[in-house]
This record gives structure tokens, C-alpha cells and sequence, in this order.
């Protein structure tokens, strides 16, 4: 019988592996409940949630019940979804929560529409477990009034990985988009000792990195993961409330610097075995645009367009309940899921 981790390995071996990012700084129980029993019928391989042993356990038990429901729908699962907790760096996009400051908001409501979470109710008070720390709303918030600041969710990382791993998680992803090379390297550390027999993820984009300091940051994240190492080519967080080839065009050209500096420099042999994940405006084009692009990959992270899509279902409290709406809400996933079959 094989290990979690060589399934897992099989899987992104085969390029098929398929994560569902419910998202980092989303403590909203129910809606990750929903969406991991949805997508785990529709064959996503993995749930990427935030590292609260409360959430792993929702999604835990939505996959339970996943397994439960599938005989019914005529269903074969054929892996159980490995949960990832995501935790990020003091900075990082993914780890942050939005705060309307009253004294300088002025009410022009510019910021509730463009919400994708509809985090801000009109009182205008963030509800923090539904925030995703997007940055939407601070876009739009007029630059005069800076009304919008945000706050960094500073869980102490020794303390936390091991709760969320008994609680059911298998795999740590670290979102480390920022430029402090130390302190990254030393909480790289210890999510490597924390998960030593599964994959640990490295989730870095470009914003603050050049090419450089990106291929030097992920030869540091090799030497202590060995063959652990995932990195998340994170095009730009969030973005992928467009379905075109361009929202998801940065993720593929990350994942493209990495596949020419260590898939194919024979150089840099020792580092072939480095899996790459695409993310950060993911949606249904990626597979598509990567393959054209001729670029290596090994699997799919979607979360912005994977739940947008099945948003109409996951907002219904008793859609579980209603046979049709859930094999409705399965279709639509399954077809995002399968993207990457259909292209290669
Ligand atoms: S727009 Fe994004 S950052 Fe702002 S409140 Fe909504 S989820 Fe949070
Ligand atoms: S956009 Fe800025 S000023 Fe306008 S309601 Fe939102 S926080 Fe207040």
C-alpha cells in the first residue's frame, strides 16, 4: 500500500494533481465545508485552507461526508483530497485582513461591490472571517483618504502547524511573497521540521522578487525540502475573477523561469525533481495557455474563478440537501477539474 506521500507524488508526477484553494484567510466554516464536499465529488485532489485547526477540521468532515454521498451520485473517489494550511509572511496578501478605519471613511460605498467575499457589509465594518486580504476594496478607496489599512494575522507557526496537522492536514504551504530572505528561510524551517514525511510548498510570486533573487530564494527552499519541495508559481494573487488567457499569463511565466532554470539547465541537475504548481489567476485557460506555451507543470491551484463558479450553490445553506443543485454544483467543478485531461 502507498504512503500518503508517494500518492500524492504519483499524482504530480502524472500532472494531474488538482488543489481547490478555499483560501488562506477564509474562516468562513461553512462556505469551505461546502466547497471541499463539492469539489471533492467532482475529483479535486487537494484543499488548500488557513492554518486553523477549526477550518481542517470542516474541511475534513466535508470530505467524509463527500465519501458518504458519492455511492448515491454514482461516484468512485478515486484518492482522498490531502489538506494543505496556508501561512504567510507579515505581508504577504494571503495572511492579511482588511480594516475600514471610521475616522477617515467617508462612506462613499465605492468598496462593497467590488468585495469578491462580500466581506463588507453596509455598516462598513469588515467581517474578518470572510476577508481574503484581496486588496480590492484599497484599490478603489479614493488614495486621499487611505480609509482602508490591514492587519497581519501573526499566528506563531510552532504553535499552530502541529494542531492543524492532527487535526487532519497533511501538506504546509508557506506564503512567502515578501523581500526578507532571513526570516523567510527560518519559518521555512520550521514548517519543513513541523510536516517531515509529506510535501511542504513554497507559494512565491513576482511582485517582489526579480528573476534572480526568485531562482536563488528557491535553490535556499531545495536545500532544506529536499524532495518535499512544491513551489507555487503565484501569478498574481487573487486575480482570477477573469476566464481569459491573460489573468492567468503570470502564473505561466513564473512557472516558465523555473522550468528553463532547473527542469531543463543541465546545470542545475540537483534541482530537476522541483514540482511547480500554478497559481495566482488561475482559471480554466491555464492548462490550455501552459501547454501552447510549452511550459512544465505539475499541477493546478485554483481559487478565485474555481469558487466564483460555484458560488450561486455554496451561498444556499441546505444545498446538500437538494440532489439536483448538488449534481448542478459537481458538473460545473468537474469540468474545471478535468481541464488539464482534456489539453495534454
Ligand atoms: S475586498 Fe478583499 S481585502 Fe477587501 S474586505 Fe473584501 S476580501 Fe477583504
Ligand atoms: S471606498 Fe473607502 S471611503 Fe469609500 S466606503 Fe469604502 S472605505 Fe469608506
Amino acid at each position: 500500500m502507498k504512503t500518503r506521500m508517494e500518492q500524492m507524488k504519483e499524482l504530480l508526477d502524472n500532472r494531474t494533481y488538482f488543489k481547490l484553494v478555499c483560501g488562506a484567510g477564509n474562516e468562513d466554516t461553512e462556505e469551505v465545508r461546502r466547497l471541499s464536499t463539492i469539489y471533492t465529488l467532482a475529483g479535486s485532489n487537494g484543499f488548500d485552507v488557513s492554518a486553523n485547526p477549526k477550518i481542517v477540521k470542516a474541511s475534513m468532515e466535508a470530505i467524509d461526508k463527500a465519501y458518504e454521498l458519492a455511492p448515491k451520485l454514482g461516484i468512485e473517489i478515486p484518492v482522498r483530497p490531502f489538506i494543505t494550511v496556508s501561512v504567510g509572511m507579515p505581508g504577504d496578501h494571503h495572511v492579511r485582513k482588511a480594516i475600514i478605519d471610521p475616522e477617515k471613511c467617508v462612506s462613499c460605498d465605492l468598496c462593497i461591490p467590488v468585495c469578491p467575499t462580500d466581506a463588507i457589509p453596509k455598516e462598513l465594518v469588515v467581517i474578518p472571517d470572510l476577508c481574503i486580504g484581496c486588496g480590492h476594496c484599497s484599490a478603489v478607496c479614493p488614495p486621499r483618504l487611505d480609509a482602508i489599512y490591514y492587519e497581519h494575522n501573526d499566528k506563531a507557526l510552532r504553535d499552530i502547524l502541529p494542531e492543524c496537522l492532527e487535526a487532519g492536514a497533511e501538506n504546509i504551504e508557506l506564503h512567502a511573497a515578501v523581500d526578507d530572505n532571513d526570516q523567510i528561510l527560518e519559518e521555512w524551517k520550521i514548517v519543513s521540521e513541523c510536516n517531515p514525511n509529506n510535501f511542504i510548498s513554497m507559494c512565491l510570486d513576482r511582485f517582489h522578487l526579480s528573476n534572480f533573487q526568485l531562482v536563488e530564494r528557491i535553490k535556499k527552499a531545495k536545500e532544506i525540502a529536499g524532495d518535499r519541495l512544491i513551489i507555487q508559481a503565484d501569478g498574481i494573487p487573487m486575480s482570477g475573477g477573469q476566464d481569459n488567457f491573460n489573468t492567468t499569463l503570470q502564473a505561466i511565466a513564473i512557472a516558465d523561469i523555473i522550468h528553463k532554470e532547473f527542469h531543463e539547465n543541465k546545470r542545475n541537475k540537483k534541482y530537476k525533481d522541483i514540482y511547480v504548481l500554478l497559481s495566482g489567476g488561475t482559471n480554466s485557460k491555464t492548462a490550455e495557455l501552459a501547454n501552447i506555451c510549452d511550459t512544465n507543470y505539475h499541477g493546478l491551484s485554483l481559487g478565485t474563478h474555481a469558487r466564483k463558479i460555484v458560488r450561486e450553490y455554496t451561498l444556499t445553506d441546505d444545498f446538500l440537501e437538494h440532489e439536483l443543485q448538488m449534481k448542478n454544483a459537481i458538473t460545473i467543478a468537474k469540468d474545471l477539474v478535468t481541464m488539464a485531461d482534456r489539453v495534454q
